[in-house]
């Protein structure tokens, strides 16, 4: 027998069920090799979903939010434009998730505290002791293998009922009577998903842009980041990465995106040329810090920030000192001690909206409270936040907003999340 033949043979033997080869004739066939059926039109790849709650964007707020709302109880579907879950964690390559701690107490728990503490008990690594005050602020950041840490997030999603959809973005949306109408595009794929609440988890607000709800944005913003690591190959889970500043990076679109990603690449095979070391890890795309954030009900201040107000309707912790990084660097401002801010819903909400909510670095804030607010525990905690009241929206048939607090803090509690004392 020819190796072509055995090759082609364990090709076959190894292919998962339903996979298809194809012929040199250019045929499509099953493992069995039985002919599979030929797209015809564009009509093909149509697909209509139904949802109670809708997530885009599957990043450090979105997954969290996805697995909540399915853990609820609601049919829960994801959006992700990209390959993977995780966002900035994973495909930015920031896989430090902080801080879940604040002076000595562990002060974010719930569904992000879970995955993370999964990922590297999996992992083999070890978790900060949440009972000692670190010196610096970054010192009880979590290192995560963001490889494992994506799949797992996966895992969870798959558990909770929460159909995933990569490589698909939002296109159109229409208010219904009962909630929306959103089409997405995704290559080959055009879908339809009729859902009744939405989550905007997208890291810059796009939903919330898309049905011209108010926004807000600097005219400067903070750079974004290249992570890589020359000459020693990368140890997830154990080492950080090297990063370089991308200025003027802007998550906003495909353009600014794309021209992000060109500037970082271009800056690192600088130093690879300047420092004739070897490149051994870069990852897919640039980590952004910041672009749009929404306009909510209730905008978070420095001053809230920074005084620890304890919102009426808080419904979680952050904490992170003050944190702009500029043209000169970043010198961040640490909290005084014992103060822990709180995040509240209507800062989640944004204004003048119906059957929609968000959570992460959108978070409704100015630019100095948002650096702070912008980290992955705090993403996740709002994520959690979202996704509680999202799901009990659709049960209530009512708006976030008017989802009673009493009802989500239940709800929040009962599935492990740490909630502000009011
Ligand atoms: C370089 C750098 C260093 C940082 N350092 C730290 C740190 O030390 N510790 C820390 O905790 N945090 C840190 N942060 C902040 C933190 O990582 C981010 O603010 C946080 O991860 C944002 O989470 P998110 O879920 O809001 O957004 P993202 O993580 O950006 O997730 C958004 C997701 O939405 C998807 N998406 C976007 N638009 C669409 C669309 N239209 N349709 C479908 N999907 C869409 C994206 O692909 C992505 O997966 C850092 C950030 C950067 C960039």
């Amino acid at each position: 027998m020819k190796d072509s033949h055995i090759g082609r043979r364990k090709f076959i033997q190894y292919s998962a069920a339903g996979a298809a080869i194809a012929t040199s004739s250019g045929n499509l066939l099953g493992a069995d090799s039985t002919p599979l059926p030929q797209p015809t039109d564009r009509t093909e790849g149509s697909v209509t979903t139904q949802a109670d709650v809708l997530v885009v964007g599957g990043g450090a707020a979105g997954t969290i939010a996805a697995i909540q709302a399915g853990r609820a109880g609601a049919k829960t579907v994801l959006i992700e434009r990209g390959a993977q879950l995780g966002g900035t964690t994973t495909t930015g390559g920031v896989s430090f998730p902080g801080l879940f701690d604040a002076w000595g107490k562990q002060i974010i728990a719930g569904i992000g505290w879970e995955l993370v503490k999964n990922s590297v008990e999996l992992d083999g690594g070890n978790l900060p002791d949440f009972s000692k005050v670190p010196t610096r602020h970054w010192q009880n950041q979590v290192r995560v293998n963001q490889f494992l840490y994506a799949i797992l997030a996966e895992e969870k999603c798959e558990q909770a009922g929460v159909k995933i959809n990569y490589y698909e973005f939002p296109q159109a949306i229409i208010k219904t009577a009962q909630g929306w109408q959103v089409d997405c595009a995704g290559f080959g794929t055009q879908r339809r998903v009729l859902c009744k609440q939405l989550i905007d988890c997208t890291g810059g607000a796009e939903v919330v842009g898309m049905l011209h709800l108010p926004r807000l944005r600097d005219e400067e913003r903070q750079p974004g980041s290249m992570l890589f690591k020359l000459d020693k190959a990368n140890s997830p889970g154990r080492d950080g990465l090297d990063m370089l500043y991308v200025h003027g990076a802007d998550s906003t679109n495909s353009r600014t995106v794309t021209a992000a990603n060109l500037t970082g690449r271009k800056a690192v095979l600088a130093k690879v040329r300047a420092t004739q070391k070897r490149l051994m890890h870069l990852q897919p795309e640039t980590g952004f810090r910041e672009s749009y954030r929404i306009r909510g009900e209730t905008v978070i201040t420095v001053d809230d920030y920074t005084s620890g107000r304890v919102f009426k309707d808080a419904v979680c912790y952050a904490f992170y000192p003050v944190d702009l990084h500029t043209r000169s660097g970043v010198k961040p401002k640490p909290l005084t001690r014992g103060t822990v801010p709180t995040i509240p819903l209507s800062a989640l909400v944004p204004k003048g909206s119906r059957n929609i909510i968000v959570a992460g670095r959108c978070v409704s804030s100015d630019r100095l409270a948002n650096s702070g607010l912008r980290v992955q525990a705090s993403c996740m905690a709002m994520g959690q936040a979202a996704g509680a009241t999202a799901a009990l929206a659709t049960q209530q048939k009512t708006t976030p907003i008017k989802v009673p607090l009493k009802d989500i803090r239940e709800i929040l509690t009962k599935h492990g999340a740490i909630i502000p004392n009011v």
